[in-house]
Order: structure tokens, then sequence, then C-alpha cells
């Protein structure tokens, strides 16, 4: 179907492009495709002998794509793609914390895709907009918000955080940055731990490195809390004005939740906003084992949740909740209550004006369909299940004196390394790193690194709702036996 032998006068080139929209074309190769995907995941979740990554250097694959035949025909293509890069399907995925999306959520980006609705106004996205205000009401009730609660899908926590930032600048600074810019200099209070995106937005926002405070964590990765008062006085002293607290529920690298009810507190007494950063784990509110991990959360003046972490979605899509609803609709202008207090109910269906985005894509059908056709128990299983499996693994590495953990995960992060009382640390670190490199080479199973304190380790993210105890029993078991070979 790429053949192109023809040549482009006018007349073909308007061929061409009847051949491209032909919706005989997009039946015969749309079922083709469902049917190599569906086999792929049925692969991957059976076939214990398929790799979760078949890795390849970077170059070799810019070569690869770069002399790639054209002429081959679709379903090869597709193939490629499929070959070529990371299986989340696979139980055997234990990499970064994106989803295995639920496969009716790839129908309906599907649906997304061929509507195309921009979402940026009411008619540009009718049915996905009203869809928005019920799903984003259902989760501000799921949160325990009171109905003065609001909020909007926006496309990934990064954008998320930078958003309610922005919110909390508008509504607690006593100038007005929008308006005149920067007259003074402000600070954001958060966890050294916290995502790195935080500190990207702060410094767009203008906030240098001096506006990003960053609190230091205790032994087991959460915000000090009792350092608070003391870093809020300081900043005072040396003449910023806070204006939020931003907690991690729970932080990217450990998995680790801040107290939340500490901070909403500390905020609250500071006349400050809060933040929570749930990209990953604000779902834990669905988990009837699990909420209590997100306690104080309904405290928080804004909320960001990403539906393609821990709620089996395409990426990407984040919901990004309000406390109050109106604060939401000040972010991207200047003060001007009086106009805001009119405008506010007719302008719910207008979606761009809070959101960053012009353009977004229909994401509301995910969060629409998932919660109405499976019902918000649904999500409770997938966290539950996850984050169990954290606990369990957590369990067998505490009992085997061949590993160490950074802390006992209480989420489906889990961070480890091997140890050895006869190498020095930086051994350790250079064992532990060249584990991680030759389980990526293998590819059987997909596993990542981090740094915590100088020290690294082995980090795994359970994501994949079919990966068993036996699994983790058998990686470890690999990542001992590679020890061995490493080290010698
Ligand atoms: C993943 C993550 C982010 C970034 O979210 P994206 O959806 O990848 O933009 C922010 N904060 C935390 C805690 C995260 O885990």
């Amino acid at each position: 179907m790429f053949s192109t032998t023809e040549d482009f006068d006018g007349q073909m080139e308007e061929s061409l492009l009847h051949r491209l929209y032909a919706p005989e074309e997009f039946r015969k190769n749309g079922h083709a495709l469902i049917d190599l995907l569906a086999d792929h995941m049925q692969e991957s979740l059976k076939n214990y002998k398929n790799k979760a990554i078949v890795y390849q250097e970077p170059q070799d694959e810019f070569e690869f794509w770069k002399q790639y035949k054209t002429s081959t025909s679709f379903e090869a293509f597709n193939k490629e793609v499929i070959a070529r890069c990371v299986h989340l399907h696979n139980p055997k995925y234990l990499g970064h914390q994106i989803s295995p999306p639920a496969p009716i959520t790839a129908l309906s980006s599907l649906l997304n895709a061929v509507l195309n609705n921009g979402m940026g106004i009411y008619e540009m996205g009718m049915a996905p907009t009203a869809m928005e205000r019920v799903v984003c009401k259902e989760m501000c009730e799921i949160i325990g918000f009171t109905k003065e609660a609001d909020g909007f899908l926006t496309s990934g926590g990064t954008l998320a955080n930078l958003t309610a930032l922005l919110s909390a600048r508008s509504k607690i600074v006593h100038t007005n940055v929008w308006e005149n810019g920067n007259s003074s200099k402000l600070a954001v209070m958060v966890s050294a731990e916290a995502h790195y995106c935080i500190d990207r937005a702060a410094r767009i926002m203008g906030l240098g490195s001096e506006g990003i405070i960053k609190v230091t964590v205790n032994k087991d990765f959460e915000i000090r809390t009792e350092q608070l008062e003391l870093q809020f006085k300081k900043a005072k002293e040396s003449g910023l004005e806070v204006f939020a607290l931003i907690g991690s529920a729970p932080s990217t690298a450990t998995g680790i939740y801040d107290n939340l009810e500490r901070l909403a507190l500390f905020a609250e007494q500071k006349k400050i906003w809060f933040h929570v950063d749930g990209a990953h784990g604000g779902a834990a509110v669905f988990s009837k084992k699990y909420k209590h991990l997100v306690k104080g959360i309904e405290q928080a003046d804004s909320i960001a949740i990403d539906g393609h972490k821990m709620m089996m979605m395409p990426s990407i899509t984040t919901a990004l909740l309000f406390k109050n609803g109106k604060n939401a609709h000040q972010t991207f202008q200047q003060k001007a209550d009086y106009l805001l207090e009119e405008s506010l109910e007719e302008d719910w269906y207008n979606l761009a004006k809070r959101t960053f985005e012009c353009t977004k894509y229909m994401m509301s059908l995910h969060w629409y369909i998932l919660l109405r056709f499976y019902g918000k128990s649904v999500f409770d299983s997938f966290v539950t299940t996850l984050y169990d499996l954290g606990s369990e693994m957590g369990e067998i590495l505490a009992q085997d004196t061949n590993f160490e953990l950074a802390v006992k995960p209480v989420s489906n992060i889990v961070c480890f390394r091997i140890i050895n009382p006869k190498q020095s640390e930086e051994n350790l670190n250079m064992l532990n790193a060249a584990i991680r490199e030759s389980l990526l080479k293998d590819g059987t199973y997909y596993i990542v690194q981090t740094k915590l304190n100088g020290i690294i380790y082995l980090r795994c993210t359970i994501m994949n709702p079919f990966t068993s105890k036996k699994i983790i029993k058998d990686l470890l078991q690999q990542i001992k036996v590679k020890a061995r070979e490493l080290s010698v």
C-alpha cells in the first residue's frame, strides 16, 4: 500500500489522496491491525519465552529506520514497530511507571483519532467535553472534595503540575504577576525527592534556583515535615514570598508518600496553596486497602492524577482537580473576580480557558469508559493488586541477605540492590549498574535503576497486574546469577 510508482501530476495526486482516505482501505488495515495487536497482547501474556524488550543501540535503530523500505506492506511495518518497542503487556515488564493500557482504552484512542475533535471550545468536542465534566466531578467526589470542586483533563502530570502552580500563584501571590511580570521574589516548597518536573515548572515561572526550596527527606525518603517551619522562616527572612507547598503522592524514585495530612495543616497555617502531585499514586484513593496512604489529600487545593500510570489508560492524560473549581478559571487571566463570578457557569464547556493546551485529544473517552462500563472498583483492583505485589517483593528482598532494600516499599515501586560485604560502595555501584545493563541486553525482564544518596539501586515498578510472585522470584534469581558472573 506504500507503493508510489505513479507520476505526481495533478490527477495522480488526487488519486493518492483518495487512496489515503479510502474507508475500505481503513477497514481492511484496521481489522488486520486489531488482529495483530490482539495476538501480540495474547502472546505477551501467555508466552513466557517472549522478551519484554529486544534492545537496540540508538544509532542502530536510527540506521534501521533510515534505510527502511517503504515498499513493504502496512502489516510488515506494524510487525516491525511492535518488535522494536518495549512490551508493557508482558508481565516481565517492571520498568517505568506507565500502564499496560486496558485494551478497551486502545479502542477509545482509535475513536478519538478518527473523530479528532480538538476540545478547545465546546463545539469542537461536544460529547467528550460533557464527559470530561462528568468524570472530573466523579473524581472530585472520590477524593472527598465538596461540590465546589471541579477540574479538567490535561496532557500529563508535568503540564498539570505547572498549571496547578500557575493557579496557585494567581490565587495566593499579592502582586499580579500575570499582568505585570515578576516584581517580587517568589518561592515554592517541595521535597528534595519530588519529580524533576516541579523544579522545571518553578524555573519556567521565573522563580530560579532560589525559588525552589527543597526540603530534605528522612531515612524513609518522606519530606521532613519538622523542617517546614524553619525553611519557611528562612525564606521569609531572605525576602521570598512562599506561595505553595507541594506534596508527592508518591515521589517517583522511591514510591514513598509524603505525609499529606501534615503538609495540608502547614499550608493552611501559612495560608499558602497546597498541591498534591499524585501523578503516580493519587489513584490510591480508589483502593480500600491503600487509601490511608493519601490521608489528607482532600485538603489539597489541587491534585494531579495521571490516567496513564495507575489508571490503565494510554498516554497521556491527567486529571487536574481543584478543591475550589473557581480557582482553575483564574490561571490564565488577570484577576477580575467580578467577571469570573458571572461567567463561571456558562464557561465550564470552553475548556481551553482553563487548560494550558489549545488543542488536546478527547481524553475523557478513556476515563468515561472505564468509570462507567467497569466502575471505580476496577481501579481499586488494579492499584491494590500492584501495591500488594510491591509489598510482597519487599518481603522477599528483606529475607534474602544478597539484597538490600533502599526503603521498605509502600507502593508498587521497589528499589533494591545486590550487596556484598566484601565489596566497596564504589564497586557495588558498578556491579548494580552492570547488572541492570546486562538485564537490558538480555531483555527477558525490563527493569530500570535509580540513584539515591549516591547509591545505585535497581528499580522495579510493578505495572502489570499479571506479574506474579513467581516472575519476581525468577527475576531476583537471575539478578543473583548475574551478580556472580559480573563479580569475577
Ligand atoms: C510521572 C510523574 C510526573 C510526570 O508526569 P507525566 O505524566 O509523565 O508528565 C510527575 N510527578 C510524579 C510524582 C510522577 O511520578
